[in-house]
């Protein structure tokens, strides 16, 4: 039955700027028992800022910013657009790249004034035998134990130094997940970002499940992972990245400020782009079902 209760649900959810596919997501809504946050630009605000430069020595530190400045030039990803920003700040207007390639979840590579140019994670560049320094590795796990975003910068074959990026947590995401706890859900913070990182902001926004250094092909096989243990997953993500794990999920629910592939895959869309609005979707259902029965 689609009872007149569950039209009224959605239509309630509009006015509080949760937007509902269909009655029948409120149901599903209803039967979930953990949701699955993703971190950039769901739990935090994703506008992150080029807050550090440290180079290897002999480095020129403006020469760093400006080949990996002109590389992220060329990519949508909000470290790439803290980096260009950052980069044209201090080092002026960035030339062109060329063969520009996202290596996706590890960063980019491409040709800036000749020189191959690889931004990313360490990892990226480990695979073209490019190793950073002691020194710029310890500054590394540094700014990551304080919750900081680290990408390495190398070209010509060597690791030439790294890039500091700091996203800030939204003010309401610690609130709304103690408040999805107390509804009795359990909150899991998903992230290709590395496990220090993802553990700091996990603590600031008091998750205690934290999956990270996931490839963005492999979110959705941890949601299906999950529902083979019996869980009845809700997704929330922004990115391009998240559309499949939103689909996947048995709720998917996408920031309003997120893309269009990711509010496409899902059957709630939360305008204000603002976790509480999550707290709200899973009280709506709740009540709506509720007086149905
Ligand atoms: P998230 O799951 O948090 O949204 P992604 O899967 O998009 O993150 O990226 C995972 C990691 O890959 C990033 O934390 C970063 O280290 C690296 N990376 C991805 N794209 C870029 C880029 N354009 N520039 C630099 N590093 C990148
Ligand atoms: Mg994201």
């Amino acid at each position: 039955a689609t009872p007149t209760a569950l039209l009224v649900g959605t239509g309630r959810g509009a006015q509080m700027g949760v937007l509902i596919k269909g009655p029948e997501v409120l149901e599903s809504t209803r039967k979930v028992d953990t949701v699955v946050l993703d971190k950039t630009g769901t739990v935090t605000t994703g506008r992150m800022a080029l807050v550090e430069v440290v180079t290897e020595a002999g480095v020129d530190r403006a020469e760093l910013l400006r080949l990996a400045g002109a590389l992220e030039d060329a990519s949508e990803h909000p470290i790439a657009q803290a980096i260009a920003k950052g980069a044209t700040q201090e080092a002026g207007e960035l030339p062109a790249a060329e063969d520009f390639a996202n290596v996706e979840g590890k960063g980019v590579q491409g040709v800036v004034d000749g020189h191959g140019v690889l931004v990313g994670r360490e990892s990226l560049l480990a695979e073209w035998s490019q190793h950073l320094g002691d020194d710029v590795a310890a500054a590394k796990a540094r700014a990551e134990s304080e919750g900081k975003t680290v990408v390495a910068v190398g070209w010509d074959g060597q690791a030439r130094g790294i890039l500091v990026v700091a996203d800030t947590v939204k003010p309401t995401s610690r609130r709304a997940i103690s408040e999805l706890k107390a509804l009795g859900l359990t909150p899991v913070l998903l992230t290709g970002d590395n496990a220090t990182v993802a553990r700091q902001i996990a603590v600031e926004v008091g998750i205690d499940e934290v999956v990270a250094e996931v490839l963005p092909s492999d979110k959705v096989d941890v949601v299906a992972r999950l529902q083979r243990e019996g869980k009845v997953v809700a997704m929330v993500g922004d990115g391009v990245n998240d559309a499949p794990a939103l689909a996947q999920a048995d709720l998917g629910l996408a920031m309003g400020t997120g893309t269009d592939a990711a509010i496409e895959a899902s059957d709630i869309t939360l305008v204000r782009g603002d976790l509480r609005s999550a707290v709200d979707a899973i009280r709506l259902s709740r009540k709506t079902l509720s007086t149905i029965k």
